[in-house]
């Protein structure tokens, strides 16, 4: 039996790929053939619905390929149980003004106190705005800088971390980087310095990335150029991960790396 012209629409509408219209386009037809809706409010909510289908899922797209640990915002973040960030600074930094800027942002605190999180959420704001970011892990991104020098790839691989309009630098000072390492994220910052946005999360005050990157030149070598145009924001408090737990165990019962 041949289709019905119904049917066919339909068919068309999935060959297309226009998924949330195929979906509905059979009780649209219902309700502007018995009066309920004109033609153009049928056509105009199905595309409505289409368009915020196909921005949803580019987003995703985008959000995968920014490599976050966790997809949280900052409407996820509990402002109240952590007194110690200035929410005002932090929902500015959400209009991403400092990015258009150039400036980076230095999250300091103990584990567990939202740094990953504010990061993240701040990741997620810039990929809405469409700009390329991408959340690294430093020992990661030590190990793979070093990868691709030994395979002679090093400029190639420099380039792509050198040219994101964000860079996500996580855990900064949670594992020392020897001297190798030190040299490439030094020449890493020096690229993107003026150039392009970091947010750094650190465990250590900046004062101490000395004992992280070995040497104490090459630590205010790279200090320098993250902190000229910066907001650093100090967390001070307890750790949400232990949250649930009793004070006398919840307090540095999760120190280390985590
Ligand atoms: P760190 O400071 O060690 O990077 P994270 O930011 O990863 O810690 O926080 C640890 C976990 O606790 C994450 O799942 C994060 O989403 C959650 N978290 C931390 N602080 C808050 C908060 N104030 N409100 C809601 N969730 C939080
Ligand atoms: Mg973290």
């Amino acid at each position: 039996m041949e289709a019905t012209p119904h049917q066919r629409v339909r068919n068309n509408l999935e060959e297309l790929g226009l998924d949330r219209m195929a979906a509905t386009v059979g009780e649209h037809m219902s309700l502007v053939a018995s009066g309920a809706k004109t033609f153009p409010e049928s056509m105009l909510e199905m595309t409505d619905a289409q368009l915020a289908a196909v921005r949803e899922r580019d987003l995703w797209r985008r959000v995968e390929k920014a490599n976050f640990p966790y997809v949280k915002t900052l409407a996820d973040f509990d402002f109240s149980f952590q007194p110690s960030i200035p929410r005002g600074v932090v929902e500015d930094l959400a209009g991403l003004g400092w990015l258009d800027r150039r400036e980076n942002v230095v999250l300091v605190g103990s584990p567990g106190v939202g740094k990953t999180h504010i990061a993240v959420a701040l990741g997620v704001e810039a990929v809405r705005a469409r700009k390329l970011t991408y959340f690294a892990d430093c020992q990661r991104l030590v190990s793979d800088l070093k990868r691709a020098s030994e395979k002679g790839a090093l400029e190639r691989r420099m380039r792509f971390y050198a040219h994101l309009s964000l860079l996500i630098l996580d855990e900064v000072g949670y594992l020392e980087v020897d001297k190798e390492g030190a040299d490439l994220v030094f020449q890493l910052v020096s690229r993107r310095y003026e150039r392009r946005s970091t947010i750094v999360t650190t465990n250590v005050g900046i004062g101490a990335w000395a004992k992280v990157f070995g040497d104490p030149v090459t630590a205010s070598a790279i200090a320098d150029r993250l902190c000229h145009h910066c907001t650093v924001i100090r967390i001070t408090g307890r750790s949400y991960r232990t949250k649930d737990l009793p004070p006398e165990r919840g307090e540095g019962a999760l120190e280390g790396r985590q």
